[in-house]
């Protein structure tokens, strides 16, 4: 099965990769994003395709996961989420990325086109290893702030440059952010993105987590562990559950 965004990229790969002449000027600070690959995704969430993208900037491999054709078109549901290996892979419950993941994955994989962004910028950009080193220095009673500062890093060191460019790569010409954090929203449009809309991210509750995810949204900017302590909130969104009421938002 081949779509048409598969054969739109295949197209833009078989271009002859000209050197971007601002890169050359040293006065210009360029971030030059490019496609390097797509394949078919099916996933448990629906089918997507995957975009490989190769950078200047962090030399990190970002991807894409793509739900439908987005290439050239408007008001495309975006989802910005931060690699935490932690979280989405292992399922730790010192933050809720899994779940943010997940819940964007599956309300993409049910609309008709939608773009997961997924950036290798782990523990708000410091790296898994000191990632772990600020929960460590947190199990002894750090915070969160108190913790990277110790470890040398501003609280996040996130950039969103390298995102904005992925996005111009596909020629997406403006976004709906899946976000509840209008930070974001700032950073992408100072590079260059248009954002139409804001789609508040909200989790699906279940019986299991409903309590939890209420009790951080009440707690907000201070999320808090099982053991009391305030832990790293990565993918900065404060969680919104679905049929939480409207004043604990
Ligand atoms: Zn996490």
């Amino acid at each position: 099965m081949t779509t048409s965004i598969h054969e739109k990229v295949e197209l833009l790969l078989k271009e002859e990769k000209k050197p971007c002449n601002k890169c050359e000027d040293p006065a210009v600070e360029c971030v030059c994003v490019t496609i390097e690959a797509i394949a078919e995704l099916p996933t448990r969430f629906g089918d997507f395709h995957i975009i490989a993208f190769s950078n200047n900037r962090d030399k990190k491999e970002h991807v894409a996961i793509v739900k439908g054709d987005v290439f050239d078109a408007e008001n495309i549901p975006v989802r910005l989420h931060s690699e935490c290996l932690t979280g989405d892979v292992m399922g730790s419950l010192r933050c809720d990325c899994r779940d943010q993941l997940e819940a964007a994955l599956k309300k993409i994989g049910e609309m008709e086109q939608g773009i997961v962004l997924y950036l290798r910028q782990e523990g708000r950009g410091i790296g898994l290893t000191n990632k772990i080193r600020a929960y460590s220095l947190q199990d002894q009673g750090l915070d969160t702030v108190e913790a990277n500062l110790a470890l040398g890093f501003r609280d996040d060191e996130r950039d969103y440059a390298v995102a904005a460019n992925m996005l111009h790569a596909l020629k997406i010409k403006s976004i709906r952010l899946m976000t509840n954090n209008p930070k974001k929203m700032a950073q992408l449009e100072q590079h260059g993105v248009k954002i139409s809309e804001r789609i508040p991210h909200i989790l699906p509750s279940n019986d299991h987590n409903r309590f939890y995810l209420e009790t951080k949204a009440a707690k907000s900017g201070h999320l808090i562990d099982f053991h009391g302590k305030p832990h790293l909130d990565e993918q900065s969104d404060k969680p919104l559950v679905a049929g939480m009421a409207e004043a604990d938002r």
